[in-house]
């Protein structure tokens, strides 16, 4: 039986069950947090104990394993992800390594690589393998995925590099894959040509955010290579609404794409985009965008709309379960 890592250690992926393939517990940048958010808008108590009360109550819904693809870039910081699972029974999480960013890579890499001021072996490759292999920093999590961002700029030189050490460390390791991508900019297409010609298995590879679009020919296209389908940001009106994506999913699955697609939500239970206000903008911009709305609304309107329970049991279980065996 195959397994993968998760916070808590390896779980069997026939164990896996209900899973949500695309959520945040924290999006939280250190540096930001250790400068501005301490004293001000953040904190830990309180925000632990929220993390713990939403991860339980979606634990209730039935959902089993969620997959948080928080990488550094968007704060990543296991410990507190520790803390909170430690208190939520029953609930898997699967933790990322890699990198989030639109363009450039940090400064820790700008100048360490092949042919840069200090020319040594791509260093990506180094410190994402460690985080699969031995686990991250001193915490003895290791991770159970790769995270990498083709954003609206596309293949900018740093992205690429980002995206072939973690296309290497996948060829290395067999560790999947999720790209975020820009489904307006069809920057998914960019991604799985890189990840082809870097001969990385696209069974592997979920698209982040396909499901913004609803352009069945782009979304075709993309599973056709054999990659799945991140229908991952239920609640987030702003990009697409929740009656859009479900006329899409509908239609994937009548036209035999069920087993090629997974759903999320792509939220947090904090997130400090907007300092500490996230409470107050979850609660005006997006109300949906929560961990319940999938299992509470989307669930039975594609139901209603024909989709089976078969093929929803292959978004939630099957999908995830092929993904990480
Ligand atoms: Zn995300």
């Amino acid at each position: 039986m195959a397994t993968v890592a998760t916070v808590r250690g390896p779980v069997d992926t026939g164990d896996l069950g209900q899973t949500l393939m695309h959520e945040h517990v924290f999006v939280l940048a250190t540096e930001h947090l250790d400068n501005y958010g301490r004293g001000a808008w953040w904190d830990e108590e309180t925000r632990v104990a929220d993390a713990i009360g939403k991860l339980r109550a979606l634990v209730a819904k039935g959902v089993t394993t969620i997959v948080d693809p928080t990488v550094w870039g968007l704060g990543r910081y296991i410990p507190r992800v520790q803390r909170v699972v430690a208190e939520v029974p029953g609930l898997n999480v699967v933790v990322a390594t890699g990198l989030y960013t639109y363009d450039d890579v940090p400064f820790q890499y700008e100048h360490r690589g092949p042919g840069l001021v200090m020319d040594i072996p791509e260093p990506m490759v180094e410190d994402f393998t460690r985080d699969i292999t031995e686990g991250i920093a001193d915490t003895g999590v290791r991770a159970g995925l790769l995270k990498c961002v083709v954003e609206h700029k596309g293949l900018t030189p740093g992205v690429e590099r980002v995206c072939r050490a973690v296309a290497r460390t996948h060829a290395a390791t067999g560790t999947p894959i999720t790209v975020h991508t820009n489904a307006a900019a069809r920057t998914g297409l960019l991604a799985l040509d890189l990840f082809a010609k870097e001969g990385v298995d696209l069974t592997k590879v979920v698209v982040g955010h396909a499901g913004d679009s609803n352009d069945l020919d782009y979304l075709m296209r993309l599973a056709d290579t054999g990659a799945t389908l991140g229908m991952d940001r239920f609640g987030l009106d702003l990009y697409n609404s929740t009656a859009a994506r479900i006329d899409t999913i509908a239609a994937l699955c009548e036209r035999g794409y069920a087993d090629r697609m997974v759903l999320s939500h792509d939220t947090a239970c904090f997130m400090d985009y907007f300092g500490g206000a996230w409470d107050q903008v979850q609660e005006l911009a997006a109300p949906n965008w929560r961990y319940d709305h999938i299992h509470d609304d989307v669930l039975p309107a594609l139901r209603e709309r024909g989709v089976t329970d078969g093929q929803i049991t292959a978004m939630l279980v099957g999908n995830p379960r092929r993904y990480f065996s």
